[in-house]
């Protein structure tokens, strides 16, 4: 059986630690490979090495080390097929979303070339009496990426342009669900010329996350995931004065109003919710109607959710893949009855879907709750699956209030075709990232990706912009009189 490599000085190399984790294809429900738990030793070697490689490529003057991205940037786009493919076949997603998945990694290297720019201090002359005064950024030391399942190259590539072009190293731990993205990318990393130890890899679990957490030479962690890890992740990081910044997990709501124009959205909104098969931290997860407009939404909804073709991501004409592994798909499938037992109607039930081609894949069709209401924990936890609960509001303010009692903040999005009701609802609604008649609110990578309340925790947000040059870099002021 296949061992996911770890990337250390330099080469891939053979983990020591016991073969813990298997990475399944999930739409042949088979295990592909099998990863190890590092060592804490194998944790500590790799650290020293980034931490001694970190002196000297912060010296690496910064239109230097930019060079790099952009050689990086070209051979990724060269392999953009490769990547997709492994992904596809780690994850499920389709061939298509994981080509997406790539494009966005490349926007990030592409982005934070241009963000670095932003790293120019300021300078203020005489100050008082001859003195002037200089801000200064500098790079910080060794970071540690730590990323979920769903997105196996975007995620850590969130962080990693930003974190080297501003003279840092990186760890990246992977998930141990889905290590192969990464662990090829690693081959265009050295491909690219960037030096030795500048990024390494290292595999596996809650361990070697705890092992990062114990080292004194990580200076910061960037984290994704889901919210209970998170929330340790931040306190443990933190509380040992390092730098986090830590995405989690979601419950996304979409309004759709009366006067929405569903033909030419309705699109939009099925990829809101079965894109990725659901796994998707940007995903719709509640559809919020009113009275008057309910029955045509959910007639028009259900339609065209019926009509999505499941199967194996890298076949033709396929538009939802598998979910990530049988845990999750039972646990997908008890939130179905949890729905029901609690009152909601299922209308569609991706329960009964059989793939006859895959029989052991981890297949569930699109599925409809209907009759939901706000209390029931289909409306409040994350399934993170192809499951739409449809909730009637009983006007906008009401609506507004169930979207504002959700403990998570990460996204909601509004399909409407009055700039009232927009506007209205971008200023009320407490949610980081807000779609105006787009479904899934993915903010491009020169953006942050923001996030509030249980999904996000910390300061400065992932992704690109101007966030990320102060996580990144530390300020150091100059008081000079000559
Ligand atoms: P997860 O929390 O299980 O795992 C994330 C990372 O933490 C992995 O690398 C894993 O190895 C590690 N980990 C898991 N359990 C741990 C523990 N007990 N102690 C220390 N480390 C641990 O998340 P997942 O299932 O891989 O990903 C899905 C979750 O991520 C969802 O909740 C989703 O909403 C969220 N997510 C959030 C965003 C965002 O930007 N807010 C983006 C993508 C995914």
């Amino acid at each position: 059986m296949r061992k996911i490599r770890n990337f250390v000085d330099g080469e891939y190399v053979e983990p020591e630690g016991k073969e813990k984790y298997d990475v399944y294809n999930p739409a042949f429900g088979k295990v592909v490979a099998k990863v190890s738990e590092a060592k804490r030793e194998e944790i500590n070697i790799a650290i020293d090495l980034a931490d001694d490689a970190q002196k000297k490529w912060s010296m690496v003057p910064l239109p230097e080390r930019i060079k790099f991205l952009f050689k990086l940037e070209n051979l990724m786009w060269e392999k953009i097929d490769e990547i997709a493919e492994i992904t596809t076949n780690e994850h499920g997603k389709t061939f298509e979303e994981a080509k997406g998945d790539v494009i966005r990694a490349i926007q990030n290297v592409e982005s934070a070339a241009a963000a670095t720019y932003h790293v120019m201090g300021k300078s203020n002359k005489n100050i008082a009496n001859d003195i002037d005064e200089e801000l200064i950024r500098e790079p910080i030391g060794v970071f540690a990426i730590i990323s979920p399942f769903n997105f196996p190259l975007m995620i850590p590539f969130w962080f990693l342009p930003y974190a080297i072009a501003l003279g840092n190293t990186v760890i990246v731990k992977p998930s141990e669900k889905t290590p192969m993205s990464m662990e090829y990318a690693m081959e265009l990393i050295k491909k690219a010329g960037i030096p030795k130890n500048v990024v390494q890899l290292i595999n596996g679990g809650s361990e070697a996350v705890n092992y990062i957490l114990e080292n004194d030479k990580i200076k910061g962690i960037s984290f994704v995931g889901s919210t209970p890890v998170a929330e340790f992740v931040y306190k443990a990081g933190t509380s040992s004065g390092k730098r986090v910044q830590a995405g989690a997990s979601a419950k996304n709501f979409i309004l759709v109003m009366p006067d929405a124009n569903l033909d030419a959205n309705i699109k939009n909104i099925i990829g809101s919710f079965y894109g990725n098969a659901g796994e998707r931290c940007l995903a719709g997860a509640v559809l919020v109607t009113f009275p008057e407009n309910h029955d045509k939404v959910l007639r028009i909804f259900e339609k065209e959710a019926r009509n999505i073709k499941i199967g194996y991501g890298l076949e033709k004409n396929v538009d939802m893949g598998p979910l990530i592994r049988r845990e999750h798909l039972e646990r997908v499938k008890e939130y179905i009855e949890t729905g029901e037992r609690e009152g909601a109607k299922v209308l569609l039930d991706g329960r009964k879907y059989i793939n006859e081609k895959y029989p052991n894949g981890f297949f569930l069709g699109p599925t409809i709750l209907e009759n939901v209401t706000p209390d029931m924990t289909v409306a409040k936890e994350e399934i993170f699956g192809p499951v739409a609960s449809f909730l009637t509001a009983k006007s906008f303010d009401d609506a507004i209030e169930i979207i504002n009692r959700s403990k998570y903040g990460n996204a909601s999005s509004i399909y409407t075709t009055s700039g009232k009701y927009a506007k209205e609802y971008v200023n009320r609604i407490k949610a980081g990232n807000i779609g105006v008649n787009i479904g899934v609110a993915a903010p491009i990578a020169f953006y942050p990706f923001a996030g509030m309340k249980k999904s996000f925790f910390g300061d400065l947000h992932p992704q690109g912009g101007f966030d990320h040059v102060l996580f990144f870099t530390d300020s150091k002021v100059v008081i000079s009189k000559w």
